[in-house]
């Protein structure tokens, strides 16, 4: 099949129009209308097959995850995301895989309002997905990570440790109550923006809650205390021993949650706004450690998430 008609047929067809686009799919560039007092947020991420996610991964979920995780990185920052660009490395044209994982992918842009406005197609022995994403942000609200203060909350968006558990099966091509949470990552961008104005710091969890805490740590220049016992887990996850559910929590990557921080008061404030409890695990300190602890007992755990370069 021709390289355009590849294109026109499984990425040009299922794209959503969205309103700030004047030229999408088709010629060398696309043109966007930035809207005004907003300020360009954008991201990339890179998936491998064998390295990202197991070779046999279905194309669907290969489809929506490429895009779900790029989408959790605006939401990390509070963006709303606008649109995506991808890059395919094909080892070869299989149409029933390109339709399936055309579709999605289509299906998470659909589900967040964001539109693919190009991409490039190439062939190479391993399938890669690269996805870029552009978000906006009203200018100067961005939450990064530098910005927690010492007595601020830390908070979860919801359950961790899932994805590291369903990887253990998928791996050994056995089905887990948990596989969606690996498969179908949910990016919490509502979450994200309603969070503007109130979190000091965010970032979401994608190598281990403990290393990715540690970014917003290190970028703070501040410590943390966590209550393990406050950890939200699944009732799946709560089937395994402590240690074995801590490890997942801890150091499994590919959660997608946010983890951020926020004051007492502003915690007050929004529980109020949006009725809505968010769940604390923890709190941001002065000296610069991560201490963990269970029920007041301190614990020591190998906190090392997921390494890329090893
Ligand atoms: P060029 O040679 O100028 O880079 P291409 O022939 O690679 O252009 O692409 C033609 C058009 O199709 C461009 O608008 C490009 O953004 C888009 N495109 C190419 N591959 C993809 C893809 N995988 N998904 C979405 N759009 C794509
Ligand atoms: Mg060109």
């Amino acid at each position: 099949m021709a390289e355009f008609s590849l294109i026109q047929r499984y990425f040009q067809s299922k794209t959503l129009p969205h309103g700030s686009t004047h030229l999408g799919i088709g010629d060398d560039c696309a043109i966007s209308h930035i809207p005004t007092g907003v300020q360009l947020v954008s991201c990339v991420d890179t998936l491998i097959a064998g390295r990202h996610f197991p070779l046999h991964t279905s194309a669907h979920a290969i489809g929506w995850k490429s895009v779900a995780v790029n989408l959790s990185d605006l939401a990390a920052m509070g963006a709303t995301p606008y649109a995506i660009l991808l890059a395919l490395s094909l080892p070869h044209v299989e149409e029933e895989w390109l339709q399936a994982f055309s579709q999605g992918l289509a299906d998470c842009c659909h589900k967040y309002g964001v539109q693919l406005i190009g991409g490039d197609t190439t062939q190479s022995p391993t399938l890669t997905i690269s996805i870029t994403a552009l978000g906006w942000v009203k200018t100067g609200h961005a939450i990064c990570r530098s910005g927690a203060n010492i007595g601020d909350y830390i908070c979860v968006s919801g359950t961790v440790g899932d994805a590291s558990l369903a990887l253990i099966s998928a791996l050994k091509q056995e089905s887990s109550p948990v596989q969606t949470a690996l498969d179908y990552p949910q990016p919490q961008l509502q979450l994200g923006q309603q969070l503007q104005g109130y979190a000091s710091a965010m970032i979401d969890i994608s190598d281990g809650l403990a290393q990715d805490l540690g970014h917003i740590l290190q970028a703070s220049q501040v410590g943390a205390v966590l209550t393990l016992e406050t950890l939200p887990t699944s009732e799946t996850l709560k089937h395994y021993p402590l240690t074995e559910q801590w490890h997942h929590q801890l150091t499994g990557g590919d959660d997608y949650q946010l983890c951020f921080c926020i004051s007492p008061k502003n915690y007050q404030q929004f529980c109020k706004t949006y009725q809505y409890t968010p769940c604390i695990i923890g709190q941001i300190t002065s000296s610069p450690e991560l201490i963990l602890t269970y029920h007041g007992q301190r614990q020591h755990l190998n906190l090392k998430g997921y390494q890329h370069f090893e």
